[in-house]
């Protein structure tokens, strides 16, 4: 195994603690991603030093989070989380616990881990101290709960959302109990932060098999037994991933049609998503995969609120969304489909636009055409025009208090809107003598008369 710049950048971190006779080693997540040969994130570890001595230990440490026994420590302009080996008691309510105690020993600590590839620490002679066979597995291509899976869940229902994220980040399948587990206990994500959720389903589309989780997360349900609902596509996801799986296996009951309507509409969801890891962004994941399940724009605006995105980032998916219910039924090459495409951008933003662009050219499936050219035609009409915003108009709103000798009132925004419109479409260029005389002719219109 060859030492990454990160890890060997913070051996002396435990070099300078065992010097103080305390006990130090690298855990978690870099051990894991350094067995595997990825990239780091970031360093943690751990130690049998208590907070008190890791502060002392070194000259510039942050009180991250002394009553779990975390102290950051900046070594060299970086930042590492050291934290005293610990067992954790009283979990309330199946979400992270209340108590912790520090321990001396560092197979206490590891036992206390999610799963076995992230319960392995490696010793500042590189070598792995292993205790729960977290190496077999990840040869094996397993993920597994360290210890009795049904009790690891109970503690802490993270865990369970954690299960589907490493293992489609990891390319793993759930070990047999680990996944029974997840079956019997899924109900418990009741008690947790709807925020965490969002923050592991971020990790699971914006990781590398965002298509592996969609499937884990359909065939668990999990994602209908959330603290608050979410919208119905996502909440129905396993209804219909049911419904495919007993029409494969001929046992479609009663209602064949129906049934089978919907075990195609999956299928399709489905190779949707696979197909978005093509995207890089997170953003453009998310609104094709808002895109994939049929989402209506409100929805998409639904799931962002209720997974605690920012206010920016739940805008954006609800406007590509909506770009996408528009165009879904403009599959030709038209002057229609010109306008439209148009209003879309007007409405909406080019950046929103060019975002859907990208969709629907990664995800093919998503495309409201398979006519080559498609795309490429929207973005030409995009790029050729001449602007998309009323700043960007060759006239003020002063030009036209001037000419029409009125004060400024709400006819001023829909005189603008109008001539935005009109240079949008290419029908007017954007020059100023032509939008005044254009304006000038133009009848001032009333509250009611324009939409
Ligand atoms: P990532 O690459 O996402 O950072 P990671 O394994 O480092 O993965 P973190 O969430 O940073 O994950 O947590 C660091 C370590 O802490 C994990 O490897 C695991 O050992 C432990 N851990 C984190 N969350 C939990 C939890 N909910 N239950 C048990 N152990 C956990
Ligand atoms: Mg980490």
């Amino acid at each position: 195994m060859s030492w990454s710049a990160a890890l060997t950048k913070a051996l002396p971190l435990l070099h300078t603690l065992e010097r103080l006779g305390h006990e130090a080693v690298f855990v978690g997540g870099c051990v894991r991603d350094t067995l595997l040969g990825r990239a780091l994130k970031d360093v943690d570890i751990a130690t049998s030093a208590e907070p008190e001595a890791v502060i002392a230990a070194f000259p510039h440490t942050i009180p991250t989070g002394l009553q779990h026994g975390t102290v950051t420590v900046v070594h060299e302009k970086e930042t590492y989380e050291v934290t005293t080996f610990r067992t954790e008691s009283d979990y309330e309510r199946f979400r992270r616990p209340t108590q912790v105690q520090f321990v001396k020993n560092l197979d206490a600590d590891l036992m206390r881990r999610d799963f076995t590839m992230n319960s392995m620490a490696m010793r500042a002679d590189g070598s792995i101290h292993d205790p729960f066979g977290g190496q077999r597995d990840l040869r094996g291509g397993l993920l597994r709960c360290v210890g009795d899976p049904d009790a690891r869940l109970q503690e802490d229902a993270l865990r369970i959302v954690r299960a589907v994220r490493f293992a489609s980040g990891f390319n793993l399948r759930i070990a047999a109990r680990t996944w029974r587990a997840i079956m019997r206990h899924r109900h418990l994500l009741a008690h947790i932060a709807m925020e965490r959720i969002g923050l592991e389903l971020d990790k699971m589309v914006g990781g590398s098999d965002p298509g592996r989780a969609a499937a884990y997360l359909a065939a668990s349900g999990i994602l209908s037994e959330t603290k608050e609902a979410l919208p119905r596509p996502l909440a129905e996801m396993s209804e219909r991933y049911q419904a495919r799986r007993k029409l494969r296996r001929g046992r479609s009951g009663e209602t064949p049609a129906a049934a089978k309507a919907e075990a195609e509409e999956e299928s399709r969801a489905m190779a949707a998503i696979q197909a978005i890891a093509e995207l890089n962004g997170l953003e453009d994941r998310w609104a094709a995969v808002c895109c994939a399940l049929g989402f209506r724009s409100g929805q998409a605006a639904e799931l962002f609120e209720a997974l605690r995105y920012s206010s920016v980032r739940t805008v954006q998916a609800a406007a590509a969304v909506a770009i996408h219910q528009t165009m879904v039924t403009r599959d030709s090459l038209n002057e229609d489909t010109r306008r439209n495409w148009i209003a879309q951008i007007l409405r909406h933003g080019k950046p929103a636009a060019m975002q859907w662009l990208r969709v629907i050219e990664a995800v093919t499936a998503l495309s409201p055409s398979s006519e080559s050219g498609y795309a490429d035609q929207l973005d030409e009409w995009l790029q050729g025009m001449q602007a998309s915003t009323i700043k960007e108009l060759a006239i003020k709103g002063n030009d036209l208090i001037a000419l029409r000798q009125e004060p400024s009132g709400p006819w001023l925004g829909k005189l603008l809107g109008e001539l935005l419109h009109a240079v949008a479409l290419g029908e007017l260029p954007n020059e100023k003598e032509a939008l005044l005389r254009a304006a000038a002719i133009q009848r001032p219109v009333d509250e009611g008369e324009y939409t």
